[in-house]
């Protein structure tokens, strides 16, 4: 079956007590089990697995292709998982350009469990495959990143990773597995904010980890979900599930819009530079065509000419985007990441991250125009 079939009906069987169609929300914490807590009905305990968590991951398994999937409380749960599941002692590579949640989780929490991450530009091969060291256990891969949008060649990475031995995940929350299956050009894990494209309408967080292959991987990251407790509720489950059946048909436009406005912003005298993969002038525009289909997202960086003001200016005059964090929902969004980041932010000071949502996308290029006109 191909993705826009298997988004609108996997993890989607009816109700089996009462037919029902939507699935039902089961809030129980607990479940009766036999004396010796044999399990009736598949559960014990919210924290371990419940009937609506389990629809929605059934989904995400089956959307990839994967072997299973585990769903958390946030983005950056899902991320912590990974690397609480490794032993102490390990290395990672991170993206130079990376999610910043993802950078401060390496530098203030992986030395406290005894592990150490370096940061590589991943859009160059000999600069990965220089920075392996023997005891490299996890390529961490995110492309497009954030906020550069920089394109990481996922299988030839994947390839470098697994001659060590180490494990490669992807952060694939930009491009949603509607664009970009990292599994199948050779990951082993896929990660997403389900906060964001997957939830689709700013209303939800969650994470998710799917697993190309079952066995001590995700075992290793449910025992963590479980024993560390960072698990999603099971309305969030719900919500998600309720995203993914209008994911495709979201990011196809929400591509299609993106690719129009990154035209749009190129052409404009007071831009400096466009961010976009989409663009046949992006560095990583092969790759990117290569292992995205259909179109490459809904994320697009600009580059303000004049600096940090002339950005802030454009980002405080632009009145149908909202200043906001946050990306993948179905309204559009503006934000100066090096305000929002923090300390160890190393977005240009010039550079408005915008996610494109819903709107008609003539009316994003027309509030974008009179924005930058003030520029
Ligand atoms: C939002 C985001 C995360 C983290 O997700 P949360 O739900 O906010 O914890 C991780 N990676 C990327 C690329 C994101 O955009």
């Amino acid at each position: 079956m191909r993705f826009e079939t298997l988004a609108v009906h996997a993890g989607g069987e009816p109700d089996p007590a009462t037919a029902a169609l939507a699935p039902p929300i089961h809030l129980s914490t607990t479940f009766e089990h036999g004396p010796a807590s044999e399990k009736l009905g598949g559960h014990i305990y919210v924290r371990s697995s419940n009937p609506t968590q389990d629809r929605l991951e059934q989904a995400l398994a089956a959307l990839h292709g994967a072997a299973a999937a585990l769903h958390f409380a946030s983005g950056v749960a899902a991320a912590s998982a990974v690397f609480q599941s490794l032993p102490p002692g390990s290395h990672s590579l991170i993206p130079r350009d990376v999610y910043y949640q993802v950078r401060v989780l390496a530098s203030d929490y992986l030395p406290r469990w005894g592990q150490s991450a370096t940061a590589v530009d991943m859009t160059d091969l000999a600069a990965v495959r220089a920075a392996l060291r023997p005891e490299t256990r996890l390529v961490w891969v995110e492309t497009p990143s954030n906020p550069l949008l920089d394109v990481t060649d996922i299988a030839a990475v994947a390839g470098l990773a697994r001659e060590r031995g180490a494990l490669t995940v992807v952060d694939d929350t930009f491009a949603t597995p509607a664009l970009q299956n990292p599994l199948e050009l050779g990951a082993d894990v896929a990660m997403h904010a389900t906060t964001k494209g997957l939830g689709g309408h700013s209303d939800v967080q969650g994470g998710a980890l799917v697993f190309r292959q079952a066995g001590e991987r995700l075992e290793a990251a449910r025992h963590a979900r479980e024993i560390l407790g960072a698990v999603a509720s099971p309305f969030n489950s719900w919500l998600v599930l309720r995203g993914l059946r209008t994911l495709a048909v979201r990011v196809e436009r929400q591509s299609r819009s993106a690719l129009r406005v990154a035209r749009a912003l190129t052409a404009h005298a007071a831009v400096a530079a466009v961010h976009y993969p989409g663009l046949e002038s992006h560095p990583g525009h092969a790759v990117a065509a290569r292992q995205m289909r259909g179109g490459f997202g809904g994320l697009l960086s600009v580059r303000v000419r004049g600096g940090r003001e002339a950005a802030l200016r454009v980002a405080g005059a632009l009145r149908l985007f909202v200043n906001a964090t946050s990306l993948g929902g179905t309204e559009s969004l503006v934000e100066h990441r090096r305000s929002a980041e923090g300390a160890a932010s190393t977005a240009p000071d010039d550079l408005l991250r915008l996610s494109i949502g819903l709107e008609h996308e003539q009316d994003l290029i027309d509030d974008l125009a009179q924005a930058l006109a003030l520029a």
